[in-house]
C-alpha cells in the first residue's frame, strides 16, 4: 500500500462530503433534492451569449496555445477596467494576475504567503478551502467570529484578539458564503484600520460582489490608504461560469509593501504554466461587456431568497437572517434535544425528507448547529424541498 501525505490526508470539503450518503439513497431510485452546491450552472443560470460566442470563437481562431504565466494582456487591461466601474481602484495591469479560478488564486496567495507556523485570520463561519488550504500549507488558521445577531458582521474585538507576531494576513469572504452576509462600509473601514494597526494586508474575496440585494458591496481595495489588499474575484459566480474556471486577483498596495509576495507569486504561477487561453477570450467579453443579464438573474435570485426566507420563519425549531448577497441562507436549529450535532441533523432530514443540505460545522466553528441551504433552484423545488422539511420537522419536534 503506498501511503499518502497526512497534509492530503487532513483535507476535509464538507460541502461534498455530504454527497456520498446522499448518491446512496439515490443508488436506490431515492430522489432526493440538492441544495447543498452553490452552481449556478446546474439549474437556470447561463453565462451571457456574448461570452459563450466568445468563448467559442477564441477556440475556432486557434487560441488554443499557452499564454503568459500572469494572464493576457487584453485581459489584464480588462480587469482594470471592470475593476476601475466596479471599486473605483486605480490599478495597471502589472497589478493583475489572471488564474484558474480564485481557488487557483488562493492556492497561489497562500502558498506563497505561509510557511509552517504562521497563521491568517479567517472568518468563522466560512467557505471550507479557506481553513483547507491553509492546514494544507502547514500553516494555521485563526477564526475570527462574524456575529449571527448582527448580520452576521465579523466582530472585530475578536479579530483583534487573534493576531500575534505569527499572523500574516486577514482574509475577508464578502458577501459571505456561507451567511449571505454583506459587511457594511464601517465594517470594512475597521477591518482596515486593524490590518494598518498590525502592518498586517487584508485578501479581500469578492466572488459574489454584484450579487447583492438591497444593499451594495465595499470593497477595501476601495477604500485603503496604505494597507495593502489584494482582491480576488472570477467568472464563477456574477458571470455564472462556474466550470470555464477562470478568475483573477490584483494587488492594491499603494506603498509598494507586496513587492517581495508578488515575486513569491509569480514563481509559483509561472511553474504552473498559465491559465486557460481561450477562457481569457470570453472573460474579457465578459469583463467588457454588457451586464444587463445580471438584473434578470437576480429578480429571480431576490424571488427565491424572499420565499425560502420566508418559508423558514414558518418553520418550527430554526431560525434564520436574511441574507443580503450570494446564494445561500444559514439557518440556525434552535431545537437541538433530538440530535448529537448539525451534522446528524444534516444527515438526518437527508434519510427522512431527501432533503440534502450542509451540516453548518464544516463551515467553522461559529457554523455549529447551523445548516446552509443553497437556493438557486425555481421556487416550485424550493417548495417541495421545504414542505418535505416543515413535515420533517414537525414530526421530529412532536
Ligand atoms: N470563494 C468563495 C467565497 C466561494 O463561495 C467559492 C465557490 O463557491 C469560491 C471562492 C470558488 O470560486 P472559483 O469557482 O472561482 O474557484
Amino acid at each position: 500500500m503506498i501511503r499518502p501525505s497526512e497534509r492530503a490526508m487532513g483535507v476535509e470539503y464538507a460541502i461534498r462530503d455530504v454527497v456520498l450518503p446522499a448518491r446512496e439513497l439515490e443508488k436506490k431510485g431515492i430522489k432526493v433534492i440538492r441544495l447543498n452546491i452553490g452552481d449556478p450552472g446546474k439549474y437556470d443560470f447561463q453565462p451571457p451569449e456574448h461570452m459563450k460566442e466568445a468563448y467559442c470563437r477564441a477556440i475556432k481562431e486557434g487560441h488554443n496555445y499557452y499564454g503568459p504565466s500572469e494572464g493576457l494582456p487584453e485581459m489584464r487591461e480588462a480587469v482594470v477596467k471592470r475593476e476601475k466601474r466596479k471599486n473605483g481602484v486605480d490599478i495597471t495591469p502589472d497589478d493583475v494576475r489572471v488564474t484558474t479560478a480564485v481557488t487557483e488564486a488562493l492556492q497561489l496567495i497562500f502558498g506563497a504567503l505561509l510557511s509552517p507556523s504562521d497563521n491568517i485570520l479567517v472568518p468563522s463561519p466560512s467557505y471550507p478551502p479557506y481553513v483547507g488550504l491553509v492546514k494544507f500549507y502547514g500553516a494555521e488558521p485563526r477564526e475570527y467570529l462574524t456575529v449571527e445577531e448582527n448580520g452576521w458582521q465579523p466582530d472585530i474585538d475578536d479579530m483583534r484578539k487573534l493576531i500575534d507576531e505569527r499572523t500574516k494576513a486577514i482574509a475577508v469572504i464578502n458577501p459571505n458564503n456561507p451567511t449571505g452576509a454583506l459587511y457594511e462600509k464601517k465594517t470594512v473601514k475597521e477591518i482596515l484600520d486593524l490590518a494598518g494597526e498590525y502592518d498586517l494586508p487584508v485578501i479581500s474575496d469578492e466572488i459574489y460582489d454584484l450579487m447583492t440585494y438591497e444593499g451594495k458591496h465595499v470593497s477595501p481595495g476601495s477604500l485603503t490608504k496604505d494597507v495593502p489588499v489584494i482582491v480576488m474575484n472570477g467568472l464563477s459566480k456574477v458571470y455564472f461560469a462556474t466550470g470555464w474556471r477562470l478568475g483573477y486577483f490584483y494587488y492594491v498596495d499603494p506603498e509598494g509593501k507586496l513587492m517581495e509576495l508578488r515575486e513569491a507569486i509569480d514563481k509559483l504561477m509561472r511553474i504552473r504554466i498559465c491559465p486557460s487561453t481561450p477562457a481569457q477570450f470570453a472573460a474579457i467579453a465578459g469583463l467588457t461587456g454588457p451586464m444587463d443579464y445580471l438584473e434578470e438573474y437576480m429578480k429571480k435570485l431576490r424571488e427565491r431568497r424572499d420565499y425560502i426566507y420566508k418559508r423558514l420563519t414558518e418553520i418550527p425549531g430554526v431560525s434564520t437572517v436574511k441574507p443580503q448577497g450570494a446564494f445561500y441562507i444559514f439557518p440556525r436549529i434552535e431545537e437541538r434535544s433530538k440530535w448529537k450535532n448539525d451534522k446528524e441533523f444534516v444527515l438526518d432530514v437527508l434519510h427522512e425528507a431527501h432533503v440534502l443540505f450542509v451540516h453548518g460545522s464544516g463551515f467553522g466553528k461559529a457554523g455549529n448547529w447551523h445548516f446552509r441551504i443553497v437556493f438557486l433552484p425555481p421556487v416550485d423545488v424550493l417548495e417541495e424541498a421545504m414542505d418535505r422539511f416543515e413535515e420533517f420537522m414537525r414530526k421530529r419536534l412532536g
